[in-house]
């Protein structure tokens, strides 16, 4: 099945399959799976759902790889809305916003790094007025560094910016010497873009011994880890870990997407973990929803499915 995800990965930067796809007529219905729908009052009616079943929640707005300022503006502006919203339906204290630093401009020629920079301040500001945080997600390796600098930034006055680490990049655990001090928030995942061999691990073996790698840093650090996974194995090694290292279950969390193992999200908040559920919404899912089918190909079946039954 692993053989099957480069090749989905790369079809979906085509075009032609992404016309395909976002104009199949029964995609919307297939695409909520894993995105609890498309507006701001969609992604708060499921923050409320989170809450009543003892989850934490991170939210995302839907985009990536914008070329255009207005439309990184226009992302901007849907983030402010929503803590706004969150704020005045008292959901906010204790949340996470999660941002693609491509989504607010930092693809953008010449100035992208300084644009995304201001533009994550907005939001960091935003969400520290209202009792929320940031979270930095992490893209395609070549964005590794101004990713990381643009946190550097960040945390001179927003110090609980979070940022997500790829165990499958070779330069990781480099990176993470420099991210387990105190109160540093590190969201730990697998990786799931298409990296080549030069900078990444390939397959499931090799990445998973690298996330193993990654935890130890984490959880033996003073940070504060959030371990980003629906393996049941690296759920368990993280445990044994936390407890190895003399850890509190409040000093360290586990974080799973909206849809994908749910009764294990409910299992360990009923166990007393903190377990924060990544919800994202917007109109623009194309690129999250072929990562989630690239991660598991049974996926790719299920909406093959839905689409020619129909
Ligand atoms: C909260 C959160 C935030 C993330 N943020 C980022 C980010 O910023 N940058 C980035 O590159 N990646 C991010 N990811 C994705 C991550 O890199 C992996 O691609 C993804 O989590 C799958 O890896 P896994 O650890 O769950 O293990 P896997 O070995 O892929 O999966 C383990 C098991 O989980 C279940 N599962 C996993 N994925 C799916 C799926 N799509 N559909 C159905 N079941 C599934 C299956 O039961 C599978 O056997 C994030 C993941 C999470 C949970």
């Amino acid at each position: 099945m692993y053989l099957l995800r480069k090749p989905i990965l790369a079809l979906s930067s085509s075009t032609a399959v992404r016309d395909v796809l976002t104009k199949a007529p029964l995609t919307r219905s297939v695409v909520n799976r894993f995105i609890p729908g498309s507006t701001r009052s969609d992604a708060i009616a499921c923050v409320a759902d989170m809450h009543g079943k003892g989850l934490q929640v991170t939210l995302d707005h839907l985009g990536e790889d914008t070329l255009d300022e207005a439309d990184a503006t226009a992302t901007v502006d849907a983030y402010l809305d929503l803590l706004s919203e969150l704020d005045r339906r008292n959901l906010a204290e204790g949340a996470e916003v999660s941002v693609k630093l491509s989504a607010v401009g930092q693809a953008l020629p010449n100035k992208g790094h300084a644009i995304a920079l201001d533009n994550a301040k907005l939001i960091a500001t935003a969400a520290y007025t209202v009792g929320a945080r940031l979270n930095l997600d992490m893209e395609d390796h070549t964005t590794v560094d101004s990713t990381l600098e643009i946190l550097r930034d960040l945390r001179v006055d927003f110090p609980d910016t979070a940022i997500a680490i790829q165990a499958m990049l070779h330069r990781t655990d480099a990176d993470l010497a420099d991210l387990v001090h105190e109160g540093s928030r590190v969201r730990l995942v697998k990786g799931a873009y298409n990296e080549p061999a030069t900078v990444a691990y390939q397959g499931p073996e090799a990445v998973d011994l690298a996330y193993v790698r990654a935890m130890k840093i984490l959880m033996n650090g003073k940070g504060y880890p959030m371990i980003g996974s629906h393996d049941p194995r690296m759920i368990e090694i993280a445990g044994h870990l936390a407890k190895q290292a003399g850890r509190d279950k409040d000093s360290y969390e586990y974080q799973m997407l909206f849809g994908i193992r749910t009764d294990e999200q409910i299992r360990l908040a009923k166990a007393g973990n903190t377990v924060r559920v990544y919800l994202p919404y917007g109109a623009d899912w194309y690129g999250y929803f072929t990562r989630r089918l690239a991660e598991r190909p049974a996926n790719l079946l299920f909406f093959a499915r839905a689409v020619v039954g129909r």
